[in-house]
């Protein structure tokens, strides 16, 4: 018997989700997801309201969040299936992260208004109303003003394949190397998985086929051996022999293997809602035990 759980859902509380909370609720109901979580970028936001929607939701529906770390370089998202969200150092480390992006959109903007171009971090700001400030955003804002769009530097931008102005003006001055490029403070995947097992999480390594290159076994076990609990084998991203892979990796590491999504919305449209290639029958108890585990350890 196998169930349809799917733990990696956004909402519009995340950077790049678009979904408010209750029409996930109504569509987990339409599709007849047994087991879900909203996991938005850095944020529990939608937590409250969901757990009030969850008091009438058939299924069950799982505490989460999706925490940007980076570990050797690389990158990363951790998921923290079962978590208390209302844990305050759990709290605190998703506010600086969250603080972090905005220091860095600041200079990025900052650094634009200093090469001639007209705009100021406030209007970005209330350009945007309640949605978080990203690079691809402050384009756009920036791009809506006539004289912008004739600055000299405009003429130097490479069309990319994306046919997305927006997306051409961030590649061309967000990245490394860029006229207007903003490092990140970042949080290390030790500090975020020792900061989800204190809130009594479970870490979860999301959609590890997305670092294929690096996350191999030998890395898995570097990161078991920091405290990971599970791995996302069945990701939307994921081809049939990538899960297969990765539902290996976790039998052999002995990690809780779990399914998700990663939808969004309209901004990733190639990830429909509920699009697990599967998910083991087994997993909330896994993930349970693995509760327990952490708790106890
Ligand atoms: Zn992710
Ligand atoms: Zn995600």
């Amino acid at each position: 018997m196998k169930v349809f759980a799917d733990l990696h859902i956004h909402s519009h509380h995340s950077s790049d989700g678009e979904w408010s909370v209750p029409r996930i609720f109504a569509q987990a109901r339409r599709v007849g997801l047994e087991v879900f979580s909203i996991s938005d970028h850095d944020t529990v936001a939608a937590l409250e309201e969901a757990f009030t929607l969850a008091e009438d939701f058939p299924g069950e529906y799982l505490a989460n969040v999706e925490i940007s770390v980076r570990h050797q370089g690389v990158g990363l998202h951790l998921l923290a299936p079962l978590v208390d969200w209302h844990d305050r150092p759990l709290l605190d480390l998703l506010a600086r992260i969250r603080l972090s992006r905005v220091r860095q959109n600041e200079i990025r903007v900052g650094r634009l208004h200093a090469l001639g171009f007209d705009i100021h971090y406030h209007e970005v700001r209330e350009a945007l109303g309640p949605v978080p400030v990203t690079g691809p955003a402050i384009a756009s804002v920036v791009l809506s003003k006539r004289a912008n769009r004739n600055h000299a530097l405009m003429d130097r931008i490479p069309a990319g394949s994306a046919h997305s102005p927006e997306i051409d003006f961030y590649k061309f001055f967000f990245l490394p190397g860029g006229a207007a490029y903003a490092a990140k403070e970042t949080v290390s995947l030790s500090r975020a998985i020792a900061t989800v097992r204190a809130a009594g999480g479970v870490p979860v390594l999301a959609h590890p086929g997305l670092k294929r290159d690096v996350v191999d076994e030998e890395w898995t076990r570097g990161a078991r051996d920091l405290g990971l609990e599970g791995i996302e084998a069945y990701s939307s991203y994921h081809t049939e022999e990538t899960c297969r892979y990765y539902v290996e990796v976790g039998r052999r590491l002995d990690l809780a293997v779990t399914s998700g999504s990663d939808f969004h919305g309209r901004l990733k449209p190639h990830v429909a809602f509920g699009d697990v290639p599967e998910s083991p029958a087994e997993m909330l108890d896994r993930l349970k035990e693995r509760r327990q585990r952490v708790a106890h350890g």
